[in-house]
């Protein structure tokens, strides 16, 4: 599928930066941490092609993938990459931002009176800390 740079979404690209530390922006696609990763086979999008979605600001798309909840942060892709990207951090980065973003569905201040009384309070601090996302 093409994208264009109104497809970009630099908000989500700046997330990434901000939660990873990581510059996923100097990936040259080399696919040396693909090839390092011991679970790869069993991702949908390679570690390679997560960074490239990502420096496409395709979050759409990333958001789908199952590859970040399969890595199993053993960082052998970050040993090898030559662009020295903390590539574990990024998956890290994806699954807070994938959460959070499921997070925003929760909207505290539109529940109904009765759902609020039923509410545990517990249910109520989860809330609230997704809506800081
Ligand atoms: S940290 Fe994750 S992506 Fe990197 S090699 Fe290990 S399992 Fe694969
Ligand atoms: S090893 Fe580093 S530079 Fe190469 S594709 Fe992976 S993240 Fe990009």
């Amino acid at each position: 599928m093409p994208i264009s740079s109104r497809d970009i979404d630099k908000s989500f690209q700046n997330k990434v930066e901000e939660i990873a530390s990581a510059d996923f922006r100097r990936c040259m696609q080399c696919g040396q941490c693909t090839g390092m990763c011991p679970v790869v086979e069993q991702m949908d999008f390679t570690p390679r092609q997560i960074m490239h979605l990502i420096q496409f600001g395709q979050f759409e798309r990333v958001s789908q993938a199952r590859s970040y909840w399969t890595c199993a942060a053993c960082h052998s892709c970050m040993v090898n990459c030559p662009r020295d990207i903390d590539i574990p951090q990024v998956m890290e980065a994806m699954r807070l931002l994938v959460l959070r973003d499921n997070e925003d569905q929760v909207h505290p201040n539109k529940l109904s009176p009765e759902q609020l009384r039923e509410m545990p309070q517990i249910a109520f601090v989860s809330g609230f800390r997704k809506l800081t996302a």
